[in-house]
């Protein structure tokens, strides 16, 4: 296009066979009404477009002071979230968060493997004295997983740098040589490449990629150890671009907690792992609990991010930002495990399972308590709420396809929670097995009568003290191997910018702002329209979406 002639767009703006009618509804009206919607309930009027898919932006606020630039977070569930899903999640640039079915030790660890994975100056690196021995860098590699370790007079950080063991230095040593002392196999220190203590981390990687070498330790004027920075983590910054990090270039990591008073412990601990947000895990976070919990949070550690939830309605969210929270997490019975919102009081263990499309062979659970809200009405009614706050509001449950995620950012959501979607990958902790030639892998409700029994903590999230007979929330069921996370991420990413760019919306803000000002249509679907959106009227058909 040259300079000075319209675009497409002013062409069809000014131009054209000009008036035309109304068309749709917007979020206000389709909302207007007594019925709570879901995602399947209505679909997105498309917009204009004149850009790229590639091009759409999808980075959104987590809470008042994280942002994302992917918008997806997997599920503090212990069938979805351990470091290895936290680690996959932050790489591409959304983040996990730990679940809490299980000690705060190990969870705080497991934080603690995410947080340890990338970083920029390793400022707390593992460090030997040259009279440590062989057998000293080979228990350090079996347990921290990297045997290129910098030998210091004390063996201390803050000594003097004496030199340098790395795995090549060891590789070719037998069992009978695990007792030799560093001091003979290191690299001494007038081999080593340094940089001085000061150096930006650019400075720092650029001597780093000259020198070729695996590390470069960072020392001061006394000659005195003071980081190191490793070469892999240059490698592993180049292959994610859109990596969730902090200031020190650690990767993003959330954890949840409850709200009884050992859960400060488990905060402690936690805080002291480097986590950079909590989850209060709740399915109904509108309690003084809650209330009090936030209180002592902020107190206590005004820099941690503090999410709420979860809530369905404005009135529930009002008292979690009175409290003071970062973020809201909304959704209640409606994630695909979830039976809360079930009337159907004590059903008995049913063999066949009622709910349509039907869980995997192998569920359990009863059918309870009765309170919810369709997660549409729930998204677009808390967003619209909160967002006069500046609090970001988290979409979680029942996103079953790329689609729906866009439809909970559409209605004003910032981010979306997973679980099923992405339980059964190589990533999801736990074992797959087969039954009946399928691959699958457990996915289960942290208040199924299956993860209570495993501890505590989510018999206290399902349940009051005092409750002798236990009321499961919650169903246990198995999911097909849905593969790695490295691949199914980029699919949801480019999945949400083709949606965007439909709508016509370059970014997310745009998206959002196009529904707050009523530019964005929305259409109710009969159930006939559902059909109809389906694949139908084939003999049969194969699935792959990626
Ligand atoms: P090595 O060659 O066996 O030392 O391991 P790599 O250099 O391939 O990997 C080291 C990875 O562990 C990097 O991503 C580091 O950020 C991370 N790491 C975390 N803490 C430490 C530490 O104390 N020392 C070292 N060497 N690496 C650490
Ligand atoms: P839920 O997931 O909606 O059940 O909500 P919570 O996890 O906040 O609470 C679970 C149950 O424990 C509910 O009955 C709460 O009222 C109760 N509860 C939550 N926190 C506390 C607490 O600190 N002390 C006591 N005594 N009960 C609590
Ligand atoms: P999904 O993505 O599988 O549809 O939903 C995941 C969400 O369901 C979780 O993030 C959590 O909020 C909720 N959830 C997890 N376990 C249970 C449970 O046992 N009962 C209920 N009511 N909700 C659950």
């Amino acid at each position: 296009m040259g300079e000075g002639e319209p675009s497409m767009a002013d062409y069809l703006i000014s131009g054209g066979t000009g008036y035309v009618p109304e068309d749709g509804l917007t979020a206000q009206q389709l909302f207007a009404t007594s019925e709570g919607l879901t995602y399947n309930d209505f679909l997105i009027l498309p917009g204009f477009i004149d850009f790229t898919a590639d091009e759409v932006d999808l980075t959104s606020a987590l809470t008042r002071k994280i942002t994302l630039k992917t918008p997806l977070i997997s599920s503090p569930m212990d069938t979805v979230t351990e470091a290895e899903m936290a680690i996959a999640m932050a790489l591409m640039g959304g983040i996990g968060i730990i679940h809490h079915n299980c000690t705060p030790e190990f969870q705080a660890n497991e934080v603690r493997k995410v947080k340890k994975f990338e970083q920029g100056f390793i400022t707390d690196p593992v460090v030997l004295s040259p009279t440590q021995t062989v057998g000293d860098v080979w228990e350090a590699k079996a347990r921290h997983g990297f045997s290129g370790i910098p030998v210091t007079q004390t063996g201390r950080l803050g000594s003097k740098l004496e030199g340098m063991v790395t795995s090549r230095d060891i590789d070719f040593l037998g069992e009978r040589d695990h007792g030799m002392r560093l001091g003979e196999v290191m690299t001494k220190r007038n081999d080593l490449v340094v940089a001085p203590a000061g150096i930006t981390l650019k400075e720092a990687n650029e001597i780093l990629q000259r020198s070729k070498k695996g590390k470069l330790p960072i020392v001061n004027s006394s000659d005195e150890l003071v980081a190191i920075i490793a070469r892999t983590d240059l490698k592993k910054n180049r292959e994610h671009p859109l990596a969730s990090k902090d200031g020190r270039k650690q990767l993003l990591c959330g954890a949840a907690i409850g709200t009884r008073e050992d859960d400060k412990y488990r905060l402690d601990l936690l805080v002291q792992a480097s986590v950079d947000l909590v989850v209060l895990d709740s399915s109904q976070g509108n309690s003084i609990y809650q209330i009090s919990m936030i209180q002592y949070i902020k107190h206590k550690y005004p820099e941690l991010q503090v999410i709420g939830g979860n809530v369905v309605t404005a009135a529930q969210a009002k008292n979690l930002i009175d409290a003071g929270v970062d973020a809201l997490r909304v959704g209640m019975g409606c994630g695909s495990i979830c039976i809360t919102q079930e009337g159907r009081c004590h059903l008995p263990r049913a063999t066949q399972c009622p709910l349509t499309p039907p869980l995997a062979p192998n569920w359990e659970g009863f059918w309870v308590m009765a309170c919810g809200r369709p997660q549409g009405t729930a998204v677009y009614k808390v967003a619209e709420y909160a967002r006069r706050f500046g609090v970001p509001v988290i979409a979680d449950g029942g996103i079953r396809t790329v689609g729906h995620v866009v439809k909970a950012l559409a209605l004003g959501a910032s981010t979306v929670m997973m679980g099923s979607l992405l339980a059964a990958t190589t990533e999801a902790p736990g074992e797959f097995f087969f039954s009946e030639g399928v691959r699958l892998k457990q996915y289960r409700g942290m208040g199924s009568l299956d993860a209570m029994e495993k501890s505590s903590s989510s018999q206290k999230r399902y349940f009051s003290e005092g409750d002798k007979v236990k009321v499961a929330q919650g169903v246990s069921g198995s999911i097909q191997d849905k593969g790695s996370i490295h691949k199914f991420v980029p699919y949801l990413i480019a999945g949400i910018q083709h949606g965007c760019q439909d709508i016509g919306a370059r970014s997310l803000s745009v998206l959002r702002s196009m529904m707050y000002s009523g530019e964005l249509k929305f259409e109710k679907r009969t159930m006939a329209a559902q059909i109809e959106g389906g694949v139908h009227g084939l003999h049969s058909y194969e699935k792959r979406l990626y």
